[in-house]
Parts: structure tokens; C-alpha cells; sequence
């Protein structure tokens, strides 16, 4: 008997929603657990807010003396708000967060006792952190890894513990997590993008990426889930056939929100609050069950950062609610998959978005600088954009046509595309007054009414131009932005670096008027970039053949994406930039590699495991009843039972098959990973598992799902795809 299933569902069927209480208002909550700038004058010295406040303007080194003040004001304000526990909280390659948690108490001797927490403390630590992923970077005899403060983005009080956002370095100083790079990253687009943001505005001292990520997610109700070996142990489910309805009404999207969501939702909403991630939106996303969540936007750093935790929180806020938060890109087949938009911008110290139409002909041309350079970036360096959102799972949601294609495009909108038409007219060398006129009125001038009107938005664009920031669609829902955020702000930092070059080149060398230089130079880059802009339907069979005869690339799995990130021009550009060095570039391919040989390795065991231990026994089961009911009706008719029994002497036959294509495929999956596990190099063995072991899931899958439909739906185990997406 399912008893598992049949539990699970009455267990869901008989619950409430959790009540949640809201007695202050959201603006309350907001950041009182956090270690704001207020909070930070009310429990610093003066000298050591400064000098925080420094830190996070110009980056510079923080006083070991002036630490210690720190700590102990950090340490006040965290034990008067119940904190007994402090930890450097960061991001291993793991793909998760890491704490580990050291208490304020110490001895002093004598029975006595005291709360202390020191500069030491605060600034730098040493985990035994010898099992986090470090792609060959730590040898052995070397094993110290170290985090160390990241003092812009603020500490937090999550539960009873003070989290200090930190950075994970190996003992020679590479990087071993996702800030570390970022951060360098950032440093690099702020230094490049003010020096040309100089052009138009002297005043300019600093630029900040902006990033506002949209994330979004399923809850499955947490008895469904455990009653599902491939959710628990996977996140996604490996079989099932699909429901009779699935999204095909479009009776979701925008739905009303069913009650326990909702009490999820406010209850998470309140923990954000108090956490300082400004969200703001919620609602049901396309497919049944399943939701988004977006905050206003904020520094990318500290986006990143919320991010993550936000990722943490939601888990465990949905354990209060009896969810499973589902993040995988595509935990049902048939059925939308989930991803993680990430808005960006680049946004001055001066309060101006650089990606922001201005008011005035002068200020659109400083748009235009910064989209076109963008876009000019994302030209040169889509594979390698592609590269940074590659994963075994948000392979089967890119080009899964719900989502965008594993081909990088832009979209800018019909109107822009005139724009950029106009300015590649601009003729050669210096600008007559009367081209200058005609450019800066009519076609630089017109662009703020042309972005009010914007609003033909196209969803099937992995990075698309809306408005006023671009929004990089193809990362997925488990990723943590930061690799993206790290290779886009990379790769703009670089090509602004180069269009400065170029700029300063043609004002001296030609001695070209600034805007005449920098509308050649402009023109140039339109005309270069041009095959990277596409405004028709990404997810049509057409993209794809015209996206190859522009010689776009197309990399449909991670083994294969991957290889852009270790590519010499890739190489060369984050080691100019100071981003990243060949090893820490090369060791986070080999980390990726792994996770991908890891993660289709676990698959494949579970789908065998479920296939032989769930669904052959249930199948066999099944034919016997039949079995039994033939030899009864031939004890009933005699010779006449041949006309009797048909239909179930047919259904016996097609389980027989069934059960002999399951088994066989996975003898020989089991045969094909042995050989893949044989492979030394990491990528030949990532290549094995994906073309010759990830084929039988397909079609194990397909033979369980058919069983699935034959046999009798008292005795099947596994909870179907119509109780896990509309039971409530
Ligand atoms: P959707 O894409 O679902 O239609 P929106 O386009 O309204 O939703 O997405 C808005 C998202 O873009 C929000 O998360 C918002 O914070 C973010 N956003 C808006 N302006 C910027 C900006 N200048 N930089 C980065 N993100 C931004
Ligand atoms: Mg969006």
C-alpha cells in the first residue's frame, strides 16, 4: 500500500494557515537587526564611524585599534538585542552560506566569566575550512583558509547570532568564495565607469553597480516533499507523469495568493524586514505552486549578500509554515521553471542612473555612452556570460522554451534600435554644426520620450534593455548572483576602460572635440556589436539558426558552457582587471566541473534507486493482480477467457516491457557512470556524464511515466505531479 503518499496528502489536506502576527508597521521593523549607520553612531566612537564610514567610500584599510572599538560597540549592540553568538558569515563555492558560530562568553578564571568579542575577532578568522571546495588552490600541507571582514556590507543579527559578511581567502590570498571576486569586480566598474562618467559630469567621485534580483521559487508542502525521494534528496522531481492540467490556462500568474502562502509570505516578509532586505513585490508566478519574490534594488555587493540570506531565511521560514521551498530551475517537467532575473545598473555618487535617459541632449549622451558600451560588452563576452550562469540544473530550464535560450542576446526596443540606426550615420571624423544639431536635438535629444513609452518588453531575451537598467533573465533560481555580477561588471569595466582609450586617443592624436570623438567612436562600436542585438522571438527554432550564422554561440550544457571561463581572453581580461588570477579562474572551473559531475552522479543514483525500489516492485505488483484475474476469469469461461481477457492480457504485456526497458537502461546507466568515474580529467568526466550517462534518465523517466498511467492508483508510491502542484 502507498501509505507514504496517502499520508502525506491527508496531513496536507488537514492544515491551516500558520497565523502570523503584524502589529507594527513594516517601516518599523525595517533594519532593527541590523548594523546600520545609525545604529553605528549611537554605539561607535566617533573615530571608529568615521572610519567604517571611510572604509565603505574610499575602501580603505580599517586600524587594527580602531577594530577593537568596533568589537566592542558591534558587541554591545548585539547583546543588548539577545545576541549570544557571533559569526563570519560567507560564501563558499558551495553555492550556500557558511557560519560557524563562536560564543561571546569566555573564562576569566577564578569561576568567572565575561562576554568578549575583540578587533582580532571581528576583522579576521580561520575556519577549519578544509572541506569547502578549493579547485587544488589550498594543498594540504597549506590547508588555512581565512575570512575576513567585509565592512560594507552591515552585520546582522539572525536569530541569537551577530553575522558579520565576510570574505573566504586561502593563506596565499586567493579567492576562495563568490565575494571575494565580486568585490574586485566592483572596484574595477567603479574606477572605469567614473572615468568616463568624467566626461559629462567633473563632480562624479564613485559609481555603484545596482542589482535588484527577482527570485523566484515553489513551495510544495513539506509532507509532500518527504514523500518524494527525488525532492528530498535532489530538489526536483526525476519522474512523474504531468497532471491533466498543468498551466495551461494561465490561472496563476497573478492569481490570488492561496491563504498558507500568504502566511508564508508575510511571515518571511517580517524576517526581511528586520534583516533590512528591502522586498517589495510577491506574487504567483506562471506554473502552479510557484512564486516570486523581488526587493527594491540596492548596491550589488549588499543585493548579493541579501540575496543569499534571503535564499537561507526562506528555508527556514517555510519549516514554521510546513513548505519545502523548492529553488531548482526546473523541478517539474512540463511545467515552467524558475530563475533569478538580475536587474543592473550603474548608478553616480552624483544620484544619476547611467543607464537612465536624461533630460537634456548632454545627459543622453552619457545614456547612450553607458548602454552602448554595454552592449558592446556583452558582445565581445556572451560566452563567457553564458559560462557564469551554467549549472547541471539551470541546463534543462535555458532553451527549455519558457525560458530564455542558452543563447545570449539583447533587446533594446524598437525605438532605441532607431537610435542607434541614426548614430551610425554619424559620418567620419568631426561633426559639422549642422550634424551636431540635427544628432544632439533629434536624435540624442527625442530619447527621454522614446523610454517613456517603452513598453514593448520582450520576455524571451536573456538580457534585455527596460528602461532604465538591463536585466540579465537567463541566471537561474539556485545561482547566487554573484558570478554574473562578477563577470558583468567585469566585462563593462573593461570595455569602458578601452572606450576611454580610444575616446582620449581621438581628442588628442586627431584632435577631435569630445563629443565628436565620442560619437565616432560609438559609431564604431554600433556597427561592431550589432549581431548581439536581437528583438524577435529568442525561444523560435529561427533564432537558433540565425543566432549561428552570426556566429553567436549556443552552449546547451554546462561542460560545454563552461569552457569560456577558462579561455585566454577571459584569463587575460579578469587578471588586467585584478579580478581574478589564472588560478583562482581555473580553479573555480574545476569547482564547477565537480559540482556538475556531482550533481548528475547523485541523480542518477536516485532515479535508479526509485526506478528499481519504487516502481518495478509496485509494477510487478500490479501485473499480479492481473495475473490473478486472467487465471480467474479462465476458471470462470474455460477456452473462452482468450475474449474475455484482452485488454488485461495487453495491459500485462506493456508492463512486462516497461519494467525490461527500465531495467535495462539502468544496467547500463549504472555501466556508464563506472566508466565516467574511471576518468582522471574533470572535464572529459563532466563531458561522460552528460552525453553518456544523462541520456537514460530520459529514458528511464519515460517508462516509469508510462507505468505510471497503467497501474492502479491505490497501490502507486510515488505522490503525483497533480498532489505536489494543487494540493493545499
Ligand atoms: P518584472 O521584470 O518582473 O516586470 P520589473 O521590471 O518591475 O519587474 O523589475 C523591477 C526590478 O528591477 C526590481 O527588483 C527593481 O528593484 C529593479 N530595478 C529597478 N531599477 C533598477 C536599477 N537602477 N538598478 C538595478 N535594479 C533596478
Ligand atoms: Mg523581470
Amino acid at each position: 500500500m502507498a501509505t507514504l503518499r496517502f499520508q502525506a496528502l491527508k496531513e496536507t489536506l488537514n492544515r491551516k494557515p500558520v497565523e502570523v502576527e503584524e502589529k507594527e508597521r513594516r517601516s518599523e521593523l525595517f533594519g532593527r537587526n541590523v548594523f546600520t549607520e545609525s545604529v553605528m553612531r549611537q554605539f561607535l566612537t566617533k573615530e571608529a564611524y568615521q572610519s567604517v564610514l571611510e572604509a565603505n567610500a574610499t575602501g580603505k584599510k580599517i586600524d587594527r585599534t580602531i577594530a577593537d572599538h568596533i568589537s566592542t560597540g558591534m558587541k554591545e549592540w548585539a547583546i543588548s538585542k539577545g545576541a549570544t553568538h557571533y559569526t563570519h558569515w560567507f560564501q563558499p563555492l558551495t553555492g550556500t552560506t557558511a557560519e560557524k558560530h563562536d560564543a561571546f562568553f569566555e573564562t576569566i578564571g577564578d569561576g568567572l566569566a565575561i562576554e568578549k568579542f575583540g578587533g582580532g575577532q571581528l576583522v579576521q578568522q580561520e575556519p577549519d575550512a578544509s572541506s569547502f571546495p578549493h579547485g587544488g588552490i589550498r594543498n594540504t600541507f597549506e590547508a588555512r583558509g581565512y575570512t575576513a571582514w567585509d565592512p560594507t556590507s552591515p552585520a546582522f543579527i539572525y536569530g541569537t547570532t551577530l553575522c558579520i559578511p565576510s570574505v573566504f581567502v586561502s593563506y596565499t590570498g586567493d579567492a576562495l568564495d563568490y565575494k571575494t571576486p565580486l568585490l574586485r569586480a566592483l572596484q574595477a566598474v567603479d574606477q572605469a565607469a567614473t572615468d568616463v562618467a568624467k566626461y559629462f559630469d567633473k563632480n562624479v567621485n564613485k559609481v555603484q553597480a545596482t542589482l535588484g534580483w527577482e527570485q523566484e521559487y515553489f513551495l510544495i508542502d513539506s509532507a509532500l516533499a518527504a514523500s518524494r525521494p527525488d525532492i528530498q534528496l535532489a530538489g526536483r522531481t526525476l519522474l512523474g507523469h504531468s497532471p491533466a492540467k498543468g498551466q495551461q490556462l494561465d490561472d496563476h500568474y497573478f492569481g490570488s495568493i492561496p491563504s498558507r502562502v500568504l502566511a508564508y509570505m508575510r511571515d518571511l516578509e517580517k524576517e526581511c524586514m528586520l534583516l533590512g532586505i528591502p522586498v517589495k513585490t510577491r506574487h504567483n508566478e506562471v506554473a502552479p505552486n510557484q512564486f516570486e519574490l523581488a526587493p527594491i534594488f540596492e548596491e550589488a555587493n549588499l543585493a548579493v549578500d541579501h540575496n543569499s540570506l534571503l535564499m537561507d531565511i526562506m528555508s527556514r521560514v517555510a519549516e514554521r509554515h510546513n513548505f519545502v521551498v523548492l529553488f531548482h530551475e526546473k523541478p517539474f517537467a512540463g511545467i515552467n521553471g524558475s530563475g533569478k532575473h538580475n536587474n543592473w545598473s550603474l548608478s553616480t555618487d552624483t544620484g544619476v542612473n547611467l543607464l537612465g535617459p536624461g533630460s537634456t541632449p548632454m545627459k543622453n549622451l552619457q545614456f547612450l555612452t553607458f548602454f552602448i558600451n554595454t552592449i558592446k560588452a556583452v558582445h565581445d563576452n556572451e560566452e563567457l556570460l553564458r559560462a557564469t550562469i551554467a549549472s547541471a540544473s539551470n541546463d534543462f530550464r535555458l532553451g527549455a522554451n519558457e525560458a530564455p535560450p542558452a543563447i545570449i542576446s539583447t533587446f533594446i526596443g524598437s525605438q532605441l534600435t532607431e537610435v542607434l540606426d541614426e548614430l551610425e550615420k554619424v559620418t567620419d571624423g568631426k561633426l559639422s554644426p549642422a550634424e551636431k544639431t540635427e544628432l544632439k536635438l533629434n536624435v540624442v535629444g527625442k530619447i527621454p520620450e522614446i523610454l517613456l513609452d517603452n513598453t514593448d518588453r520582450n520576455r524571451t531575451s536573456s538580457f534585455a534593455f527596460t528602461g532604465n537598467k538591463f536585466e540579465f533573465r537567463a541566471v537561474g533560481s539556485t545561482a547566487n548572483c554573484a558570478e554574473p555580477m562578477t563577470a558583468l561588471n567585469s566585462i563593462v569595466a573593461k570595455q569602458l576602460k578601452d572606450f576611454k582609450k580610444e575616446v582620449d586617443s581621438l581628442i588628442k592624436g586627431k584632435k577631435m572635440k569630445k563629443d565628436d570623438a565620442i560619437f565616432n567612436v560609438l559609431r564604431e562600436y554600433i556597427k561592431d556589436s550589432k549581431n548581439i542585438r536581437f528583438e524577435g522571438d529568442g525561444y523560435s527554432e529561427e533564432w537558433e539558426k540565425e543566432a549561428e550564422k552570426r556566429g553567436l554561440s549556443n552552449n546547451r550544457n554546462t561542460p560545454e558552457a563552461l569552457k569560456a571561463l577558462v579561455s585566454q581572453k577571459t584569463i587575460e581580461m579578469y587578471n588586467e582587471l585584478g579580478v581574478m588570477n589564472k588560478v583562482e579562474v581555473e580553479a573555480r572551473h574545476e569547482i564547477e566541473l565537480e559540482e556538475y559531475i556531482m550533481r548528475v552522479q547523485i541523480e542518477s543514483r536516485i532515479l535508479g534507486d526509485i526506478a528499481r525500489n519504487h516502481v518495478i516492485p509496485t509494477a510487478i505488483r500490479y501485473q499480479n493482480i492481473l495475473i490473478k484475474n486472467v487465471r480467474g476469469l479462465k476458471d470462470i469461461f474455460g477456452d473462452g477467457f482468450q475474449t474475455h481477457s484482452r485488454e488485461q492480457l495487453e495491459i500485462i504485456k506493456e508492463i512486462s516491457e516497461h519494467i525490461e526497458k527500465i531495467n535495462s537502461g539502468i544496467t547500463d546507466m549504472i555501466e556508464a557512470r563506472k566508466k565516467a568515474n574511471k576518468l582522471e580529467d574533470a572535464e572529459e568526466k563532466a563531458f561522460a556524464y552528460c552525453n553518456e550517462v544523462k541520456p537514460f534518465f530520459n529514458i528511464i523517466r519515460y517508462n516509469c511515466d508510462k507505468l505510471e498511467l497503467l497501474i492502479d492508483d491505490e497501490i502507486w508510491p510515488l505522490t503525483k505531479y497533480r498532489e505536489l502542484l494543487f494540493t493545499r
